[in-house]
């Protein structure tokens, strides 16, 4: 069994989306053993997403983290990141596969209602950003 570092994001929170996405990651299997809401910071935003730190669309993209509540959780299963990646589907909604997160509520490329770690360490670290051991269960 794996954990994964999931996001609902500004776009989601805002239209009221939190129940219907958790309801996705829950029929897949995914288990929510830990979840809080919260406003992050600009600079907790950029920190989060350091590694797009070059891209031309940092900019816009830590300003929308920061643009309201976010729902952090972690997620846990067989395959929990392969599995919560497949639930989300593509980066880019237009790409995303039917019945998938972000063909079903993202808005675009760049408000796409969900993060999730793509990888075991890059899990490891954004859980350990944002919670410590004991709010885990
Ligand atoms: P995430 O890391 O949020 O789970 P991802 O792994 O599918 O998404 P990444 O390539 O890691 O996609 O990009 C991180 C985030 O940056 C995307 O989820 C999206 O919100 C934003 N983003 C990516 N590409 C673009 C783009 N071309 N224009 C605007 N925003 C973008
Ligand atoms: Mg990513």
């Amino acid at each position: 069994t794996e954990r994964t570092l999931s996001i609902i994001k500004p776009d989601a929170t805002r239209r009221n989306l939190t129940g219907k996405i958790n309801a996705k990651f829950e029929d897949a299997g995914l288990r929510i053993v830990a979840q809080k809401r919260v406003r992050l910071s600009l600079a907790q935003a950029e920190t989060f997403y350091a590694v797009h730190s070059a891209r031309p669309f940092f900019g816009e993209l830590t300003e929308f983290m920061a643009s309201g509540p976010v729902v952090l959780q972690v997620l846990e299963g067989e395959n929990a990141i392969a599995k919560n990646r497949e639930v989300m589907g593509a980066t880019n909604p237009a790409d995303a596969a039917p019945g998938t997160i972000r063909a079903e509520f993202a808005e675009s490329v760049g408000e796409n209602s969900v993060h999730g770690s793509d990888a075991p360490e890059t899990a490891a670290e954004e859980i350990a950003f944002f919670f410590a051991g004991l709010e885990i269960v």
